[in-house]
């Protein structure tokens, strides 16, 4: 068991060898064969740099930046810098964030707090919006209007045109999707909402920083940021597609009056007068100074250099899944994701548009379809050493494996494309996942309500997740997979709890 507190002191060598002992079970956020949770450049040296960057600012604290000029002066090049890449002029504002789910809970604020005299403020997403907009309503009380997308899994404009009320302080979209990859028509619903006077915020945490380069590069892509009128802030994460390390988005407004009411002020204590931008308020310079050290080092011929590699990337992967039959292309491989759903004979056109969702895959289930369970082929390609992400069946949407694709997996995508055959081969061979009947049956007639620690741990031990091996999720997520959003969100959040506790496996 690890004691963070230890009777006596430890040595500094010990320690640093208990922390690589630990890491090493941790999934490998190096070396291209992780497709989620991580963003690897594979650029020799800059982890070394971005560390040693990070050394350095760690202990400034950016509560007060006149006590700290260093941490001002490298916040507004990293504001400056996203500005000039997304459309913005000298005109735009911004602030440096923790993440790009403190961003978006800001983009949020600033709305809502912008309309003060509304009792019910409401904020308008397309159903493929971020959870983090999810987490914002639901901790600033704002109201939330999820508007379904159109069968080419983009925001339908008329549609969230048709949601806005004299209420709504904010319509969001995406550029792109996290799940599948795609850019709403960001043009359009500006031109609504500048019509309407609501604020239009472009989450751009996910695809920001390549985007503008998969552009320059030539691809087919929407304008999408600040140069589109109507687009009154965008949001972009340094720790993904700037390959940043962890704790770093920024959040861009087109003009100071739109930012003002982002602001926390509070005079009325016998303290230091607190003027926060964002919602931490002491936090390190680390982070800040290692964004900084990324981009400089870098730089912008690097970013297009890195976009190039990431496109080429893709569209092996996006081959790959096209020809092995079993799988199918989900979304148009468009930006810098590869999503596939099971089904071998038909192709979903998701093409802008033009497509439909196959409705034959649409029973919830499992994640199955032309033979193949796609939670059962997860675990194919973990056993081989790819470490994808299982998306759930949405709605109408079947389940989905997401692919992340980074400039790393240029080295990888070739060997992951011949795997992939193996893999879905290997799932057909296998069948559905092995659901013991117990925990389904229970799981059939299980409400919210009823889920309690004691079931929650009986569950995970029925399901073999007790000792703490994640490997096998095929039956966890088949499960999960049938149960409604509110008895799944129940199950982990009891699963997470579960876990979450001194002297609980993992530690
Ligand atoms: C990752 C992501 C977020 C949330 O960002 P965190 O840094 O995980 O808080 C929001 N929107 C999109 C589109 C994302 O991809």
């Amino acid at each position: 068991m690890l004691e963070a507190l230890p009777e006596k002191g430890v040595p500094g060598e010990q320690i640093l060898a208990e922390l690589q002992g630990l890491r090493a079970a941790d999934l490998p956020t190096h070396g291209g064969r992780l497709f989620a949770y991580v963003y690897d450049p594979a650029l020799e040296g800059l982890d070394e740099l971005a560390r040693a960057a990070h050394a350095i600012s760690a202990h400034v604290n950016g509560l007060d930046p006149t006590a700290f000029p260093s941490l001002l002066a490298m916040e507004n090049a990293l504001v400056g810098a996203a500005a000039r890449l997304l459309g913005g002029d000298d005109q735009t504002v911004g602030s440096v964030t923790s993440g790009g789910t403190e961003s978006l809970i800001l983009a949020v604020k600033a709305a809502r707090d912008s309309r003060p005299e509304l009792a019910t403020p409401r904020l308008v997403i397309p159903s493929t919006a971020h959870a983090a907009f999810a987490k914002a309503a639901h901790y600033l009380r704002v109201a939330l209007d999820v508007v379904p997308v159109g069968a080419d899994l983009r925001a339908d404009s008329a549609a969230l045109s048709a949601a806005i009320t004299a209420d709504t302080v904010l319509v969001a979209a995406s550029a792109p999707s996290y799940a599948h990859g795609v850019v709403d028509p960001i043009p359009e619903i500006a031109a609504i909402c500048a019509e309407r006077g609501v604020r239009f915020h472009v989450d751009a945490c996910f695809g920001g920083w390549v985007l503008p380069y998969l552009r320059r590069l030539g691809a087919d892509l929407p304008d999408f940021d600040l140069a589109v009128p109507g687009v009154t802030s965008i949001s972009v994460d340094l720790h993904k597609y700037a390959y940043a390390p962890k704790g770093v988005s920024i959040l861009l407004h087109r003009d100071e009056a739109l930012r003002r009411p982002q602001y926390f002020a509070y005079a009325g204590w016998p303290g230091y007068t607190m003027i926060n931008p964002i919602i931490s308020s002491t936090r390190s310079g680390g982070p800040i100074a290692a964004a900084l050290a990324t981009l400089r080092h870098i730089g912008d011929a690097g970013y297009l250099e890195l976009a190039e590699r990431t496109r080429d990337a893709v569209a092996v992967l996006a081959e790959a899944v096209e020809r092995v039959d079993g799988v199918r292309l989900f979304a148009p491989p468009e930006t810098t994701v590869v999503c596939l759903a099971a089904g071998g004979a038909q192709t979903a056109d998701a093409g802008r548009g033009a497509g439909t969702v196959d409705s034959s895959d649409v029973a919830p289930t499992v994640g199955s379809g032309g033979g193949v369970d796609l939670f059962v082929l997860a675990d194919e390609l973990a056993a081989r050493g790819w470490h994808t992400q299982p998306q759930m069946a949405y709605g109408e949407m079947p389940a989905t494996i997401h692919l992340t694709v980074t400039a790393a997996v240029a080295a990888t995508a070739a060997e992951f494309a011949s795997d992939l055959a193996d893999a879905v081969a290997a799932a057909r061979a296998a069948g559905p996942a092995d659901l013991p009947p117990a925990p389904l049956e229970a799981a059939g007639a299980l409400t919210p309500e009823m889920v309690t620690p004691d079931l929650i741990a009986g569950l995970a031990e029925g399901l073999g997740l007790g000792g703490g091996d994640f490997t096998r999720m095929a039956a966890v997520n088949s499960l999960l997979n049938v149960a409604p959003p509110a008895l799944r969100e129940a199950l982990l959040t009891g699963f997470l709890s579960l876990l979450q506790r001194p002297g609980a496996a993992g530690e």
